[in-house]
Order: structure tokens, then C-alpha cells, then sequence
């Protein structure tokens, strides 16, 4: 069912605490944690607890808690005092996605290119 967790999920399984993560926030509906393959100086991924495919997937399903993804990306950049930064929702294999629970990745802390690779 839409938002159910799902057993071969990993990030499902942050959620639950099966599976270490460095938490930097969580709120009722989402998790904040460092990614474990830093691509800069701040590279968090925002997740909704419920399990969703991708953003758009999210954002059809429950908008209100994609909103809650999009907030929590602006309090972690600004947590770790990033004026300017970056939210990617890779989308697909062919654009990077490999874990298909919807996920925001917040880059900040160094220049970044645009448009981006
Ligand atoms: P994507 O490629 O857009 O699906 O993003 C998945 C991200 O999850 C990648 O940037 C990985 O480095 C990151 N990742 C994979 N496993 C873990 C983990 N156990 N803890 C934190 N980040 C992870
Ligand atoms: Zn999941």
C-alpha cells in the first residue's frame, strides 16, 4: 500500500534504526541524515518515513508531506549555515537514482556548478 514500509527498502530500514545512519534532524514525518558518499562539505538526504518511490510520486500521494521534505531541506542547510545550496531529487536510474524511497539530496558548502552534470 502507498507509504508502507517496504522489507528490502534501506532506507526504510534508517528509519526503523535497522541500519546506522548520523541523524541530523527528524521530525514526526521525516529523517535528516549525512550521506554516507559526501559529494560536498554539506550533502544530507531528507527523507519522508513513509516509503514513497520518487518525489513526484510523494508529491501526488501526499503533498503535504512532500512539503514537510522541502522544509526540513531549507532547516538542515541552514543548521549547518549555508546561505546558498542546492536540493536534487534524482529521478530514475538513467538521472542517478539508486535507492527508490523519494529523497532529497541538500549540497551546500562549496561552489556548485550550474547547470549542474
Ligand atoms: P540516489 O543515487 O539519488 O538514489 O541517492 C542515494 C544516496 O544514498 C547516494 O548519494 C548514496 O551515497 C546514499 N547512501 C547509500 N547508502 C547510504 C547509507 N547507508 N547512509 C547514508 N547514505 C547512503
Ligand atoms: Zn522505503
Amino acid at each position: 500500500m502507498a507509504g508502507e514500509p517496504q522489507a528490502d527498502c534501506l532506507f526504510c530500514k534508517i528509519v526503523a534504526g535497522e541500519v546506522p545512519a548520523t541523524v541530523v534532524r527528524e521530525t514526526e514525518t521525516t529523517v535528516a541524515f549525512r550521506d554516507i558518499n559526501p559529494q560536498a562539505p554539506t550533502h544530507v538526504l531528507v527523507i519522508p518515513k513513509a516509503h514513497y518511490a520518487d518525489a513526484a510520486t510523494l508529491a501526488s500521494a501526499a503533498p503535504g508531506l512532500a512539503a514537510d521534505v522541502l522544509r526540513e531541506a531549507g532547516e538542515v542547510a541552514s543548521e549547518d549555515n549555508a546561505e546558498s545550496y542546492r536540493v536534487v531529487f534524482n529521478t530514475g536510474s538513467g538521472a542517478g537514482q539508486t535507492v527508490f524511497h523519494a529523497h532529497a539530496h541538500v549540497l551546500a558548502g562549496r561552489g556548485l556548478q550550474w547547470p549542474p552534470g
